[in-house]
């Protein structure tokens, strides 16, 4: 088969390789006919998520079972799936408890101490040694496990663009809104205009905002946020975001600030030679903002990726306005049928966002575009066996 394979930072081909089996009973195989490109995939790409070996990439896909594992109950060859993008068992106590992102059997490298190279959560489709080194679904062919917890049969009325979202980017938009746990009415500012921060803003007015502000350095991308989701936007490299979110919110800043860039916030020089000086990767600025420009008593969530610890993290800030903080990858089980009922019955439309579908076979270029933002992309579906 085709597949999308990472060598090392910067480097992912289209090649072919061997297709995938089934390997425990509880596997399918899936046909791929679409898969996304996702800002988690860029962390691969540029180092700050470590990679050694070679690697299918991709955690964003959906497809037809092709195949069936003789401990499969609940799906058949033919049905058409969007699958979660962790991988889950179904059975142990955090997957028993909506926590499939803390899978205990997934993950050979799972543990309970979250340190930067061990000891982590759940696996993930596509997503390194760490996360389990199972190969992701950019590719014709994926294998998925614990396939009677994973993936969701959706309805033939649907095309792939307005479901496919509803493995990763919808479901973490949702968490980060979930998390802060609106009760109306609420000024929520999102930072971050990406396929994450768009999808953020969705759940933000579904669960009952009263104000969506979004912030972004990109015009093109706050741009498409006005457009689809109809926010109020700040561009922080033209305008002072905080200054701005407090002047809107009589002084006191915004009731709920959702960190939706992660440690790939651009940096100054300055920035890069402190990361490089406290071993840190990327930054946390954005972080920082979200703590500045929320309101005291307020809600910070954040769905955005760090990788190592931060040193000058202001703790001093958090204790002194007596913030409420909750950070994490999206438990995508949780809600996942929810989530499907709100693309089914019209309440949402997903894929307003997308601006680029291309072939599997051009997929280095497809990150390039991505990774760059340029030819003002916002998100990226490839199409298998074109
Ligand atoms: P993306 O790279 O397309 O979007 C990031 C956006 O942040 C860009 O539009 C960029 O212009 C903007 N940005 C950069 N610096 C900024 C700054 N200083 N202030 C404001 N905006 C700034 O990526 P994405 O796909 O939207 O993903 C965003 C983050 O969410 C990534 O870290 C990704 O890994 C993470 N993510 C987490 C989960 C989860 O389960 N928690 C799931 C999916 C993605
Ligand atoms: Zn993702
Ligand atoms: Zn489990």
């Amino acid at each position: 088969m085709k597949a999308a394979v990472f060598h090392k930072p910067g480097d992912i081909q289209s090649e072919s390789i061997a297709d995938p089996v089934i390997e425990q009973p509880g596997d399918i195989i899936l046909r791929v006919t679409s898969t996304a490109i996702c800002g988690s995939d860029l962390h691969i790409l540029n180092g700050f998520v470590p990679q050694a070996k070679d690697m299918v990439m991709g955690h964003e896909f959906m497809g037809i079972v092709e195949d069936v594992g003789n401990g499969v109950s609940k799906l058949r060859v033919g049905d058409r799936v969007v699958v979660p993008f962790p991988i889950a068992c179904g059975h142990c106590f955090f997957c028993s408890n909506g926590m499939s992102t803390n899978c205990e059997h997934s993950n050979p490298k799972y543990g309970p101490e979250g340190n930067i190279l061990d000891n982590k959560g759940g696996a993930l489709f596509g997503y390194t040694d760490l996360y389990g080194g199972y190969a992701g679904g950019q590719a014709e062919f994926v294998r998925v496990p614990f396939a009677d917890f994973g993936p969701r049969k959706v309805s033939d009325q649907l095309t792939d663009e307005q479901c496919l979202f509803l493995t990763d980017i919808f479901p973490t938009g949702w968490s980060a809104i979930d998390w802060a746990m609106l009760k109306g009415g609420e000024t929520v500012a999102i930072f971050g205009s990406g396929p994450v921060g768009l999808m953020a803003q969705k759940a933000a007015w579904l669960k009952g905002a009263g104000r969506v502000i979004a912030i972004d350095i990109l015009d093109y991308r706050l741009a498409m946020a006005k457009k689809a989701n109809n926010v109020d936007i700040i561009n922080a490299h033209k305008q002072d975001a905080i200054e701005m979110i407090r002047q809107m919110t009589h002084g006191r800043g915004a009731d709920v600030c959702v960190d939706a860039v992660g440690m790939e916030a651009d940096r100054s020089f300055l920035d890069k030679v402190k990361a490089t000086i406290h071993v840190e990767k990327g930054s946390m600025s954005v972080l920082e903002d979200c703590i500045k420009a929320v309101r005291r008593g307020g809600t910070v969530t954040v769905v955005g990726v760090y990788g190592t610890p931060f040193d000058n993290f202001p703790l001093h800030r958090v204790f002194d306005k007596g913030i409420m903080m909750r950070f994490g990858q999206a438990p995508v089980h949780k809600y996942i049928d929810e989530l499907i009922g709100l693309v089914e019955n019209g309440k949402v439309v997903l894929n307003d966002i997308l601006t680029h579908t291309m072939p599997l076979s051009e997929v280095s270029k497809a990150y390039d575009i991505f990774k760059k933002k340029e030819d003002n992309c916002v998100k990226v579906i490839l199409k298998p066996g074109r």
